[in-house]
């Protein structure tokens, strides 16, 4: 379940074992990776990739393999019953092994002009496009007051000429020592109390600036700025299998030995059990590991 980095990965793994996975898109074919634009982190790429080319060129390698790719979004799955059903776009469909790469979206601040200036400046990934040209020497916004915003915010540091960090609480939740090192550094500038508004400016096509309002004085402010990071969280796409699958207080997947959940067949990888690293590459490494827990399954049960 998922073409992100680790469903592709699970998918060309456990093709070549001759094992013809059929592999679900869910609603988003590719994942999160396809909604970025250039991808310069991945390994192998040195001029780096554009997100979309990259998800496609997983694909065809899983295909070349023999994976199934399939347009469909999982409604519902017992997971418990032996084999595994699920129901996809309303047709049953019975398996043994059941790998979860059904990744996790960004919290969106919810903003119109967030939504019309997204990869025009406005952001949810600073590893990702942080390094762009267009953010070089630029003063730069983040959003959020967590450990994302701070890793964020510093990371940050190295491109922009000064990084705004707005937070709508007057101290961050994130780690002690990711607060205290974000809050020392010359860089960056805290904004207590504070919400984004609006992002500026929507028919430039590029963003230019945000508005900010006070909550606690309600004074309102603009900033000029080239680039809006949006860290307020992510939510795990795991609604499905609550109340089944052990899950973490804020819904990520708990495996429970290397990819392995707590029901047997059963198996998860990347983003929707991965709420520290999220990165393309540590997520293409847990499908692999998928692969090779399900494989190694299948073998154990048939003998
Ligand atoms: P998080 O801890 O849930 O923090 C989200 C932040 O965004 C909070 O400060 C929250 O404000 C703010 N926020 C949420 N919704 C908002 C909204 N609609 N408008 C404005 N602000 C909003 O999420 P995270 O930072 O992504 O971290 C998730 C988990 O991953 C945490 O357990 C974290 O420790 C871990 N993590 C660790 C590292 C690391 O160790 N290097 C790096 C990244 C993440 P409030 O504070 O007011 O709730």
């Amino acid at each position: 379940m998922g073409t992100g980095c680790a469903g592709l990965t699970a998918a060309l793994y456990t093709a070549r074992a001759n094992l013809n996975p059929l592999v679900l898109t869910g609603t988003m074919p590719g994942g999160l990776l396809t909604t970025t634009s250039i991808v310069e982190n991945f390994p192998g790429f040195p001029e780096g990739i554009d997100g979309f080319e990259l998800m496609t060129r997983m694909q065809k390698q899983a295909e070349r393999f023999g994976a199934r790719i399939q347009f469909g979004t999982l409604e519902a799955a017992d997971l418990k019953s032996d084999p595994i059903k699920l129901t996809i776009d309303g047709d049953p469909l019975e398996t043994k092994t059941f790998i979860i790469a059904s990744g996790a979206g960004h919290r969106h601040l919810g903003l119109e002009s967030e939504t019309k200036l997204e990869n025009k400046g406005v952001t949810f990934c600073a590893t990702c496009d942080g390094a762009l040209p267009m953010f070089r020497d630029q003063p730069l916004l983040v959003v959020g007051g967590g450990d994302s915003a701070c890793e964020e915010a510093l990371y940050l540091t190295r491109f922009g000429s000064k990084v705004y960090l707005v937070h709508r609480r007057d101290e961050l939740r994130a780690s002690k020592i990711m607060a205290e090192r974000t809050l020392a550094h010359d860089t960056i500038e805290p904004i207590w109390n504070s919400v984004v508004t609006d992002i500026l400016d929507v028919e430039k096509g590029k963003v230019t600036g945000a508005r900010l309002k006070n909550i606690k004085t309600g004074k309102e402010q603009t900033l000029d700025c080239a680039g809006v990071f949006v860290a307020i969280g992510h939510i795990p796409n795991t609604q499905l299998f609550k109340g089944v699958l052990d899950l973490d207080e804020n819904g990520y997947i708990v495996p429970t030995k290397g990819a392995a959940t707590s029901v047997p067949g059963v198996f998860v990888a990347g983003d929707c059990s991965d709420h520290v690293y999220r990165q393309a590459v540590t997520a293409a490494g847990m499908g692999c590991a998928a692969a090779i827990d399900a494989e190694r399954y299948l073998a154990a049960i048939q003998s």
